[in-house]
């Protein structure tokens, strides 16, 4: 569900590695483009088309074994709801999307005892319709949300790496979407405020000092939240931000191309969690209002 830059890179992954997909979306041109001429997945240089299924119409795909939640999470609600017809008893719902708060939103229209959780160090980049590019390719993990082994987990490891997607399970799930939600919190919003590409965050000490603060409030919440914290968050941002220096953030390329971002999943759920634990969270409230309020005038323009 969402076949955008990511869906279209695990969906094309699966199809190659000769596994049943149907990708899901309710962009028209590029669901059309996808079955009249393939999926063009650009890995290393090279661009190959993928044969795939591909639809605008939930409903005609029949039940599925596994549904890969891969929307913006501003639009979860509504995918997630349309997904239920895909459902049949052993059906198992998988998120790997970014921010916090995916869980509780798929929980609403699904029994929680279908939902896994994962993270993924994969990227990609829409380049146009029917068009991708494979641009990550750090680990996935996945795992129950009760953090138990099962062999519906294994069976999806198993599938991922079959599909060239390097991936393990996870007992603690909840831990690894916090210390990326780290990662998105102190990088994202104020590098696409700045204008900087990741790298630069770190050469000025105000930028510094304004990453430290947006993920020592996150720390803060975590904490509280009873997650599990090994070593220091601040040091595994920087050290992300620096293996990714040359890159403009996804949030950077969503204001460039003013485009809504996700930051109600990322600061703005600190600010949310900091609200309902009764700590402040001022930094990470200020870089969610001004990036609301540059979203504001996108619709002006
Ligand atoms: P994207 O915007 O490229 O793709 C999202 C797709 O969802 C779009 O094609 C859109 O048309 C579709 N969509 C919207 N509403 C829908 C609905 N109701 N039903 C079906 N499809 C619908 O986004 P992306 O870059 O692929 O990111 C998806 C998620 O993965 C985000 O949470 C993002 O943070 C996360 N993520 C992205 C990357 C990356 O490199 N792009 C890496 C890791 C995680």
């Amino acid at each position: 569900m969402g076949a955008g830059a990511m869906g279209s890179l695990f969906g094309g992954l699966f199809a190659l590695a000769r596994e049943e997909v149907w990708l899901v979306d309710i962009w028209k041109e590029h669901i059309d483009t996808i079955c009249s001429k393939g999926l063009v997945l650009e890995e290393k240089g090279k661009a190959q088309p993928i044969p795939i299924h591909a639809t605008t119409e939930v409903a005609s795909v029949g039940k599925a074994d596994l549904v890969l939640i891969f929307v913006k999470t501003y639009h979860t609600e509504k995918a997630v709801s349309d997904a239920r017809a895909l459902q049949r008893e052993s059906t198992v719902f998988l998120t790997l999307q970014n921010g916090l708060g995916n869980e509780e939103t798929i929980c609403k229209h699904i029994d929680r005892k279908k939902v896994l959780l994962g993270v993924t160090g994969q990227g990609a980049t829409l380049l146009g319709p029917g068009h991708i590019r494979h641009a990550g390719w750090g680990k996935t993990y996945v795992g129950e949300l009760d953090g138990k082994t099962s062999d519906r987990v294994n069976q999806i490891v198993q599938m991922f790496r079959k599909a060239g997607i390097e991936t393990e399970v996870s007992s603690k799930i909840h831990n690894l979407v916090w210390e990326k939600l780290f990662v998105n919190v102190g990088l994202n919003a104020l590098a696409a405020i700045t204008g900087l590409k990741n790298g630069q965050l770190l050469d000025y000490p105000e930028t510094l000092r304004l990453m430290e603060a947006l993920v020592s409030e996150a720390i803060e919440v975590a904490k509280r939240k009873g997650v599990q914290i090994e070593g220091n968050p601040i040091d595994r941002v920087k050290t992300v931000i620096e293996a990714t220096r040359e890159n403009r953030c996804s949030m950077g390329q969503d204001l460039d191309f003013k485009r809504r971002t996700e930051i109600d999943t990322i600061n703005g759920a600190i600010v949310r969690e900091a609200g309902q634990l009764g700590i402040p969270a001022p930094y990470n409230q200020m870089i969610t209002d001004l990036i609301k309020v540059i979203e504001k005038t996108f619709s002006q323009c």
